[in-house]
């Protein structure tokens, strides 16, 4: 069956169209130009370009395919969690089409997306994998018996998702918004051991992580030298920033491997598009025995193809659709695969 996805829960207005698990569209407007400026994303700006983005970024991909409405046989869409009147628009376009196409309709959750992407690049999920979900709202370690019907949280942030711990550093550093990528690059030409910043619950036993006093650390660590009237070499800054977000993330899910005896890892989300936290990752799992999977990084940032590979394992799972009146839910727990 042809699946058509649509992702609004941010500022991506993202259409994928998939057959199975290969992907035959994928468009996507942002408009994170218009959000850039006030540092963040404005949820009213976003709801809005998602209107305005809508009928063309479905019909583009319509093109991309070379299909016509009458071949879609199911629509998925972000049900949540997301931005509340972003993630409204999504849902009240994916009723419609479902509606007017006569077509099964399935609400469903966002970061499983993240998840279940993977399997238009690497093939079905191993059951069960570990993921390792880090993106700008969410950082979780999930055991996934199966993506499309099973996801168990084994712990998350206590405070900031990595995604947002690269975004506030990155405004400390003066590079724009969002940060990842800039942090990213700029971390190229630095040195990784420079600065020695904390690596928040490392070894505390638990699966969660905490970001925020690493954030902290390197806010004061800036001050103090702009205090003193000495130069920042951003790059050794963001190398140094940058390595310990990597290395407690790449530890803790390599101790969630070994605790639950699985030997498939994925990290899915925003965040692993970082250069660093992949080079690493597949360092230490070679080292562990592990085999990786990280889709590529065009598909770990927000896009409409995830959320049509996770309604495409829910069709195949011959899951029960989602009814007309399901409500978009910005809060939906990680654990609650489709609405
Ligand atoms: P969520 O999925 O939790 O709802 P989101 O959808 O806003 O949040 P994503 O689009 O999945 O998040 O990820 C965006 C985040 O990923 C931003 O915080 C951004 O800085 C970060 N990011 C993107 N590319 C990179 C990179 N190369 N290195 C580090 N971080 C990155
Ligand atoms: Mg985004
Ligand atoms: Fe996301």
């Amino acid at each position: 069956p042809l699946v058509l996805g649509i992702e609004t829960s941010c500022d991506e207005t993202g259409i994928g169209i998939v057959r199975g698990h290969t992907l035959l569209a994928n468009t996507i407007a942002s408009s994170m130009d218009e959000h850039a400026r006030y540092g963040g994303v404005v949820p009213e700006v976003a709801s809005r370009a998602h209107l305005e983005a809508m009928t063309p970024t479905v019909e583009a991909a319509l093109a991309e395919a070379g299909l016509k409405f009458s071949d879609i046989d199911a629509v998925a869409v972000t049900a949540g969690p997301g931005l509340a009147g972003a993630l409204l628009v999504g849902v009240a376009a994916a009723k419609s089409y479902a509606l007017g196409l006569g077509v099964p309709l399935y609400g469903v959750n966002h970061l499983a997306a993240h998840v279940a992407v993977d399997q238009l690049e690497h093939g079905p999920l191993p059951k069960p994998c570990i993921a390792m979900l880090v993106s700008g709202g969410h950082s979780s370690l999930l055991l996934v018996p199966d993506v499309a019907e099973d996801v168990i949280s084994l712990g998350s942030t206590v405070d900031d998702a990595a995604g947002e711990a690269f975004d506030k550093v990155a405004r400390v550093l003066g590079l724009p918004f969002p940060g990842g990528p800039h942090i990213d690059r700029a971390a190229r030409d630095g040195a990784r051991a420079a600065i020695a910043f904390p690596r928040g619950k490392i070894d505390d036993g638990t699966l969660d992580f905490s970001f925020s006093g690493l954030k902290t650390a390197v806010a004061r660590w800036v001050e103090a030298r702009e205090a003193s009237g000495e130069s920042i070499h951003v790059p050794d800054v963001a190398a140094s920033f940058q390595e310990a977000v990597v290395d407690v993330l790449t530890r803790k899910a390599l101790q969630a491997c070994r605790k639950y005896d699985v030997h498939d890892l994925l990290i899915g989300g925003g965040v692993a598009a970082n250069s660093r936290l992949r080079a690493l990752a597949q360092e230490r799992c070679d080292a562990a025995g592990v085999r990786l999977r990280v889709p590529r990084p065009g598909l770990c940032t927000d896009n409409g193809a995830m959320v049509a590979a996770l309604g495409s394992d829910l069709v195949a799972a011959g899951v029960t659709p989602s009814t007309l009146e399901i409500p978009a839910d910005s809060s939906l727990p990680v654990t609650t695969v489709h609405v």
